[in-house]
């Protein structure tokens, strides 16, 4: 997924945490692609909370 399938410019990546989302800066076209499950998400984010606690 490298390219906007709206006009086929080139999308740009942004990792906010454990989600990446591509972006195209010509259209707007916006997406996230589904790599990871809804379950890891969420326990990752718990893990980062409780690093934060005790790291
Ligand atoms: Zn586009």
């Amino acid at each position: 997924m490298d390219e906007c399938p709206r006009c086929g410019a080139t999308l740009e990546y942004l990792s906010l945490g454990e989600v990446t989302t591509v972006s195209c800066g010509r259209c707007g076209y916006a997406d996230v692609p589904v790599d990871h499950q809804p379950e890891r998400e969420e326990g990752e984010s718990w893990r980062e909370a409780l690093q934060r606690f005790y790291g």
